[in-house]
């Protein structure tokens, strides 16, 4: 069958409410296609892992902003040494923010770039196809991940379900090391090269031939197998 006709097979599909049938068309043509983009969906993975550990680490420090501004500005602190130290703790905290905000935008970037170099490739359709359900990302198999390693969708707090804050409300999605609710939990701050320990099991993969765990976040972030 030619590409146009499998494309036509898909809208097809799509159209009669069958995405997940599109999906597994899309997935068959990507297996049997040429070019190896292995390095770009790692690549891909791995902005998507960096844009959600940033988001909720700009949650977290904006919290903390908050609650310190409020405080402040409440009259509550009389010792001019606690004010001092008040406020250069959130001068310093404004300071992480603006540099959160730049790695935010950069991660975005990234993103959109790689998206576009998938070109016209079956990849790119699936892609596209999964961020229409704004949802995706709260498939069962993302869902049990995300309890495996005690993230929120172990508990009944619903993080994973809303936006981290209001100042991003387009950005859902599970939890990382900097996930303020899981820190509490934890009752420690996941710190260094710990905190990116998640997406090592991918990453480590050979693009050439992706693992096992590699295989199956594809499938999630690209179509929402
Ligand atoms: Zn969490
Ligand atoms: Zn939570
Ligand atoms: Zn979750």
């Amino acid at each position: 069958m030619s590409p146009s006709l499998l494309e036509l097979l898909e809208r097809l599909l799509e159209g009669t409410g069958s995405r997940k049938a599109a999906q597994k068309l899309r997935r068959w043509q990507h297996k049997w296609q040429s070019r190896n983009v292995n390095q770009l969906i790692l690549n891909y993975i791995e902005a998507e892992t960096k844009l959600r550990f940033h988001v909720q680490r700009e949650a977290r420090l904006q919290a903390e902003h908050d609650a310190l501004f409020l405080n402040s500005s409440s009259g509550s602190i009389d010792d001019k040494k606690t004010a001092a130290s008040t406020v250069s703790r959130m001068e310093a905290l404004q300071k992480k923010l603006r540099s959160l905000s730049e790695d935010i935008w950069h991660q975005e970037r990234t993103m959109d770039m790689l998206q576009a170099r998938l070109c016209a490739l079956p990849l790119r359709r699936a892609l596209v196809s999964c961020r229409k359900d704004q949802d995706w990302y709260l498939s069962e198999w993302m869902r049990t991940e995300c309890a495996r390693r005690r993230g929120c969708c172990a508990r009944a707090c619903g993080c994973c379900r809303r936006p981290r804050s209001e100042r991003r409300p387009q950005h859902r999605g599970h939890c990382t090391a900097a996930c303020a609710c899981c820190e509490q939990s934890r009752g420690f701050a996941v710190t260094g090269k710990d905190a990116w320990e998640p997406t090592q099991m991918a990453l480590t993969s050979n693009p050439k031939t992706l693992n096992l765990y590699a295989t199956r976040l594809r499938d999630a972030y690209f179509f929402g197998l």
